[in-house]
């Protein structure tokens, strides 16, 4: 029985039990509208608890659901039901009510609640509004101001807010049950407030609506979402409840059969997958709790920030102690950074550096669960470190890459006992960036592997699995799709025309822009080695560039020119001339053409990785894309557009 129905005397208790969320698929759904009738009918029900069973109230609706019809009781219908039931519910919260659970929350005529509880209508998120009267009731609760945050810009409300300002009634102790009882008998002495339907909707000066519009117009990332949950509240408030759910309902239907909906879903479901892989079922991760990183440049400073950040204690080992200086007020910088932007207070920022030491050698990671090797791009560099590594650590601590390029097969020869050893491949900056490329090599043990999934998990990142080969799936998807970039460019499209049309396509930058961000020379100096090793590498436009020194906006331009401390690009006079002898003569293309060509060349490349196994499924291509180089979440995917296109 996914719900059942328990008398307390005159409170019957009503426990929604359908686990892992207790969501409210049809089977919830048609049992709550029977017991709303059986409570009215029995002369003996004076009031109705609803409780969810477990950790939490009700998570949501059945997102599963949402790729067929809609079937009754739809959840409007029901919460109307409860709302203009006979005997007053009461929900009680423990833990979270989100979406159809919040909305739930809000046609009972009271709501209580535990210390830890936490309200939340994260529909945007999925590309679409509440449909349930989530944007119609809440105002009415909470006022408007709030509400949009709540509906329209994700914000949750932790029990404090919620008591505040209103949405929920009283604060109660565990046992929740026995409290939401006596509240209930308490409640029933005295004459019962408004459904939240009926009540008015507290004046509101237009100027909050007007800035939220303005800040959700910028949050473009999220799709149309948002803005429609704006424009939903705005009718209740002018045309009145019942106006204001009609247009809630058809605004979710719509959205709902959207691809950008379907997009967001499927990112949805195959997130869930990678923080849980199946083949992983039952292997327990490793305990981390002592970590090493090697190497306080870029890379290993923000790895360090990001174990940091998640409570883990860090050793840093330079190469000698200028080095070590550098890296250790670089660490410093970045929560500094993060105190002045309100991110981190003062006591939590030297908590962050209070667990991190810096060393010259390698004893100091005698004793470490993890070490991260982030050293330069140089195999003999890293042998050396592995060497060092080898020796000084235990033979169970976990060894691990950052390597983004070099086989780690070959990193790994010669250390003894390999099968702890993995690539963890993370993205610049590593304190920000979500995703965790994993690149275990044949040796790799599952559990070392299992770790390495547990660590994203407490990094809040987005672990990948990639098999091994040239730049593994991210860097060499963003190969191609660079080479697709500059070959249009010779075919003489403007370069202006393909980063505007990318960035039409929801990217925040477009393909040269990023180049000149992260600097042209990194992926120079690769093709020089290469060169260098005797391989046959034509040059490209953006050799050229670097070898008239404009490397990006550090040298003040590369494809484009950019003026001191203004990161816009500037149409570059210069920068046409260095590359004129590789571009012809100019011509337009529309930006769908454009954009068409790059994102088939992606999933082109997406394809040939999936098909030499590299990458497990196209899920996980997808989730590199938008995770790791700034692909539009409401798109899908370059492999999930691809999908789209040939339907
Ligand atoms: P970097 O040049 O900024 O930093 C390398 C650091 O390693 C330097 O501070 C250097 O002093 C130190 N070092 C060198 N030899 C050492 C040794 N034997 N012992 C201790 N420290 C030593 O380079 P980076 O950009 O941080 O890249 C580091 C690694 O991460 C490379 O393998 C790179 O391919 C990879 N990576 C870089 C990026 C990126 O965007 N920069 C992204 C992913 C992965």
């Amino acid at each position: 029985m996914v719900v059942k129905v328990e008398r307390l005397d005159e409170v019957a208790v009503v426990t929604i039990d359908n686990p892992p969320v207790n969501s409210l698929n049809r089977a919830v759904r048609k049992r709550l509208w029977e017991i709303v009738g059986e409570c009215d009918g029995d002369p003996a029900v004076r009031a109705v608890v609803l409780v969810g069973a477990g950790k939490l109230f009700v998570g949501g609706a059945d997102i599963t659901e949402f790729d067929r019809p809609v079937e009754p009781p739809l959840l409007p219908d029901l919460i109307a039901r409860i709302e203009t039931a006979a005997k007053p519910w009461i929900a009680a919260v423990r833990g979270a009510a989100l979406g159809g659970g919040l909305e739930v929350a809000l046609g009972c005529r009271f709501r209580v609640a535990t210390a830890g509880a936490r309200f939340a209508l994260p529909e945007v998120n999925l590309g679409i509004i509440p449909g349930s009267g989530g944007t119609q009731r809440l105002p009415r609760l909470v006022g408007v101001a709030t509400a949009v945050a709540v509906a329209a810009e994700n914000a949750s409300l932790d029990i404090v807010k919620a008591t505040e300002n209103g949405l929920v009634d009283r604060l109660v102790e565990e046992p929740l049950i026995d409290a939401a009882v006596a509240f209930a008998r308490e409640a029933l002495t005295r004459p019962l407030p408004e459904p939240v339907s009926a009540r008015p909707i507290a004046a509101v000066d237009p100027a909050v609506l007007e800035e939220a519009s303005t800040r959700i117009a910028r949050t473009a990332r999220m799709g149309q979402a948002p803005a429609r949950v704006l424009e939903a509240i705005r009718y209740g408030i002018d045309e009145g409840f019942e106006a204001g759910m009609a247009l809630e309902r058809a605004t979710f239907l719509e959205l709902r059969a959207s691809t950008e909906a379907a997009a967001l879903r499927y990112l949805f479901f195959a997130e869930r997958a990678a923080l849980k892989p199946a083949d992983l079922r039952g292997v327990e991760p490793l305990s981390l709790s002592r970590t090493g990183v090697v190497g306080g440049g870029t890379m290993g400073v923000g790895i360090a920030a990001a174990l940091r950040n998640a409570g883990i204690a860090v050793r840093l080992v330079e190469r000698d102690e200028p080095s070590l200086q550098r890296g250790m007020s670089a660490l410093s910088a970045i929560f500094e950074s993060a105190q002045r932007r309100g991110r981190l207070s003062a006591e939590e920022r030297e908590a962050r550096m209070a667990g991190v030491t810096g060393h010259v050698g390698y004893e100091a990671l005698a004793d470490c669960d993890l070490v991260i090797e982030a050293v330069f791009e140089d195999l003999d560099v890293k042998r050396a470190v592995f060497a060092e590594l080898g020796s000084v650590c235990r033979p169970d601590a976990v060894l691990a890459t950052n390597t983004s390029y070099i086989d780690p097969r070959q990193i790994a020869e010669g250390l003894p006992q390999p099968e702890r050893f993995i690539g963890l491949h993370f993205f610049s900056p590593a304190q920000v960036m979500k995703l965790l490329e994993i690149v275990p090599t044949p040796e790799t043990r599952q559990n070392v592997l299992a770790t390495a999934v547990d660590l994203a998990r407490r990094l809040s990142k987005m672990p990948v699995r990639s098999g091994i080969c040239d730049g593994f799936i991210g860097n060499r998807i963003m190969r191609r799709y660079r080479a697709d970039a500059e070959a249009m460019l010779r075919e003489g499209v403007p370069l202006r025309d393909i980063d505007a049309a990318m960035r039409g396509f929801g990217y925040g930058m477009g393909p040269f822009e990023v180049q000149d961000l992260a600097g042209l020379d990194i992926s120079f100096l690769h093709r020089e080695a290469a060169r260098a090793r005797g391989e046959m590498i034509p040059d490209t436009p953006g050799d050229l560039l670097v070898r008239a020194g404009r490397k990006g906006q550090k040298t003040g331009g590369g494809w484009y020119d950019y003026e001191t401390g203004d990161r816009t690009p500037k149409d570059s006079a210069e920068a046409a001339r260095v590359i004129a002898p590789m571009v012809g003569p100019q011509r337009t293309m529309s930006s769908e053409a454009i954009v068409d060509r790059l994102l088939a060349a992606m999933a082109a490349e997406g394809q040939a990785i999936l098909e030499e196994d590299i990458a497990a499924s196209a899920a996980d291509i997808d989730l590199v894309e938008v995770h790791g180089y700034g692909f539009p979440p409401r798109r899908g995917g370059p492999m999930f557009h691809a999908a789209r296109q040939t339907k």
